[in-house]
C-alpha cells in the first residue's frame, strides 16, 4: 500500500471543514523543521505530494491525504514556530489540538521528535492532551542520521524512561531517518498494523 500514490483531498483552517471520517486515520504531529513532510515523503516513496519547505511552519492547515483509498494520513501542522504572529499560532494550537481530541476514526498519532533536540513543552503539552483524550499515540524519532547511533539509542530511552507511566502510548520509540532510509520500513509495518493492510 506504501507504495502507492499519496493522494491529496482535503485541507482545512478549521474544524468544521474536518472532511467525513471514513477511512482510518493515521496523523503526524511535531514541532516545526522536525522532518515531518519529509518522512511522510520517505513512507509513502512518492516525491513532490507533501512539499518540504525551507522555511518552517508554512502549513498551516490540517491536510488529509488518501493512500490508495484504504487509509488516511494527516499532516497536522508544525508547532513551536517561534516567528509566527500570536493569533495564527495560537488559531493553529487549537485546531491540533481539537483534531487530536476529538476525531473520530483516528488510529493513532505519530509524535515526531527530533533526535538533536529531544522533546520540548509543547510536546509534552499535546502529550497531556492525548492522554486526557486516550487519543494512541507513539513516538518517531527523526533525523537519526545526524547523531551517533549510542546517542539516539540514549535519546530514545530517555523519552520511554519520560513516558513510562503514560498510558495512552503504544509501541516503544521508532527511530528513523529519512535521508539514509533507516527505521522506514519498520514505521511502515507498523502503520500497516494499525490500518489492517
Ligand atoms: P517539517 O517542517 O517537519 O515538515 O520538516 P521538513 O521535512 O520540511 O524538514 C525540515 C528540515 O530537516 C529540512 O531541511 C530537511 O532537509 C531536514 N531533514 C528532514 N528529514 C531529515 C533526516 O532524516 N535527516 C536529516 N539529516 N535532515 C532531515
Amino acid at each position: 500500500v506504501f507504495r502507492n500514490k499519496l493522494e491529496f483531498f482535503a485541507a482545512a483552517k478549521m474544524s468544521s471543514s474536518f472532511p467525513s471520517p471514513t477511512l482510518p486515520e493515521i496523523a503526524f504531529a511535531g514541532r516545526s523543521n522536525v522532518g515531518k513532510s519529509s518522512l511522510l515523503n520517505a513512507l509513502t516513496r512518492q516525491w513532490g505530494v507533501v512539499r518540504v519547505s525551507d522555511k518552517p511552519g508554512l502549513t498551516q492547515t490540517i491536510n488529509f491525504f488518501k493512500l490508495a483509498s484504504k487509509l488516511c494520513l494527516v499532516d497536522l501542522p508544525g508547532y513551536g514556530f517561534a516567528y509566527a504572529k500570536e493569533e495564527v499560532k495560537e488559531n493553529w494550537e487549537e485546531l491540533v489540538k481539537e483534531f487530536v481530541s476529538t476525531r473520530v476514526g483516528l488510529q493513532r498519532v505519530c509524535l515526531l521528535v527530533d533526535t538533536k533536540w529531544g522533546m520540548k513543552a509543547r510536546d509534552f503539552e499535546l502529550i497531556e492532551l492525548m492522554e486526557r483524550s486516550k487519543t494512541p499515540y507513539q513516538i518517531v524519532l527523526t533525523k537519526t542520521d545526524i547523531a551517533f547511533p549510542i546517542d539516539v539509542a540514549r535519546r530514545a530511552m530517555q523519552i520511554q524512561e519520560n513516558l513510562k507511566n503514560n498510558k495512552s502510548i503504544i509501541d516503544p520509540v521508532v527511530m528513523v531517518s529519512s535521508k539514509s532510509g533507516a527505521g522506514i520500513r519498520t514505521l511502515r509495518s507498523v502503520l500497516a498494523k494499525i490500518a489492517r493492510f
